[in-house]
């Protein structure tokens, strides 16, 4: 993929922190509290074009090569993470597409998938499948020029709305991607919508359990026609190394946005006479939330730049999310201790970054499964260099 131009990269980022101070902010936690989904925020995030982020130019998308995509992600989450979930998977989607997927299969759906009128989800995960993807169970079965899906799928993000669904599924030559079109809804075909979870955070985005049964599509679903049969995990893991930086990159925004908010409160709230900021047990903390932040925003920025240049970033990209992610975690309980028991209290947004947080750590393969990924990649490229 080519490279932004940094100018319409700076430009392009400034829009967004612009559309997140003026749109989301006001709004964020009132929907948030109500789980409620934010239509206009979405429809906003599409007039911005983002649906088509990392769309190839020739299909309609921006086409913004991997480090603004990752400032994009982060400005997005600085406001409301939800936002980044909605065009997360989406995203995820449409790269398989783009990089997998027939001329025909890119024709039919990257356009839409761009503008935002086709929405995509990825659905790899089912009840006792998650970083065990070897158990994946939801079967393809050929039958004359079409297949009949069977099984269950878990925690699909978007699942209800999208449009086409990236679904990992056992065909006779092995797990194969699929890419499903279905009308959005509780119900298509032989889809259904069972169960919508209910989460601690990351809340107005659906997180839902899907039903296929004898569901069937025809054999043009498979990802990258014939040639991708079997070949699903390969092609869905390699999107999750954009998965991954898409989740440092967010775990960044949350991150900063606990911070800054911590970095305030610090200054204006007064004990014993003098701005918490000035008793040294505060101070530190926040010398410690601002090294960790930045050197999570420097390892995502150095795992972006590693993907945009075409080589293997999964080493780079397990150690952003591992790294971003818990650093998220730590900033947004520091953030909360010192707003003392405000940082309790639901009127701030403190409160959602403690809330919200979490997910990144699980998200994208866990961070148990991201020290296994690291360790892999690490011995594999050790072997590979000196033999
Ligand atoms: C809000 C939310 C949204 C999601 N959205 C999507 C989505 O859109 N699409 C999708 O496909 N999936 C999605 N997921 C699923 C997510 O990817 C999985 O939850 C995740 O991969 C973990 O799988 P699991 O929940 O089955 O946990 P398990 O795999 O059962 O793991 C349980 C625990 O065991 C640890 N563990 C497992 N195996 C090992 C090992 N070999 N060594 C050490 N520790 C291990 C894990 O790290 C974890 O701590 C979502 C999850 C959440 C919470």
């Amino acid at each position: 993929m080519e490279r932004t131009d940094p100018e319409v990269a700076d430009e392009i980022v400034a829009t967004v922190r612009r559309f997140v101070e003026r749109e989301v902010l006001p709004v964020a936690t009132e929907l948030e509290h109500a789980d409620e989904y934010p239509t206009k925020l979405v429809e906003g995030l599409r007039e911005l074009g983002l649906f088509g982020a990392t769309v190839p130019v020739e299909h309609g998308g921006l086409g913004l090569d991997v480090p603004t995509y990752a400032r994009v992600v982060e400005e997005l989450s600085a406001g409301w993470m939800s936002l980044c979930g909605v065009i997360n998977t989406h995203l995820i989607a449409a790269g398989l597409i783009a990089r997998q997927g027939t001329d025909e299969q890119k024709a039919r759906w990257l356009p839409a998938m761009a503008a935002g009128d086709l929405r995509g989800c990825l659905s790899l995960s089912e009840p006792d499948a998650g970083s065990d993807t070897r158990a994946l169970r939801c079967k393809a079965t050929p039958d004359g020029e079409e297949y009949v899906l069977d099984g269950t799928k878990a925690w699909v993000t978007n699942g209800e709305r999208a449009g086409i669904v990236a679904l990992a599924a056992r065909a006779p030559e092995g797990v194969t991607c699929f890419m499903v079109e279905k009308e959005p809804g509780p119900r298509s075909g032989g889809i259904t919508v069972t169960r919508r979870v209910e989460k601690l955070g990351y809340k107005g985005v659906e997180t839902v359990e899907m039903a296929y049964d004898g569901h069937r599509v025809p054999a043009s679903a498979v990802l990258g026609g014939p040639a991708g049969l079997g070949r699903g995990l390969p092609a869905i893991l390699g999107g999750l190394e954009l998965g991954r930086i898409n989740i440092a990159a967010r775990a960044c925004g949350v991150g900063r946005a606990a911070f800054e908010a911590a970095m305030a409160y610090a200054q204006e709230r007064q004990t014993f006479g003098k701005p918490i900021a000035e008793h040294q047990a505060i101070a530190f903390k926040l010398a410690d939330m601002a090294t960790k932040l930045r050197a999570a925003r420097l390892l995502t920025r150095d795992a972006a730049e590693r993907y945009a240049s075409g080589q293997r970033a999964d080493v780079e990209a397990g150690m952003a999310k591992l790294f971003a992610s818990e650093m998220a975690l730590e900033v947004a309980t520091e953030a909360m201790r010192i707003h003392g028991g405000m940082g309790y209290a639901a009127e701030l947004p403190v409160e959602r970054y403690y809330r919200d947080a979490p997910l990144m750590v699980i998200g994208e393969g866990t961070n148990e499964i991201q020290h296994l990924v690291i360790a892999r990649g690490l011995l594999a490229r050790w072997r590979e260099e000196r033999g």
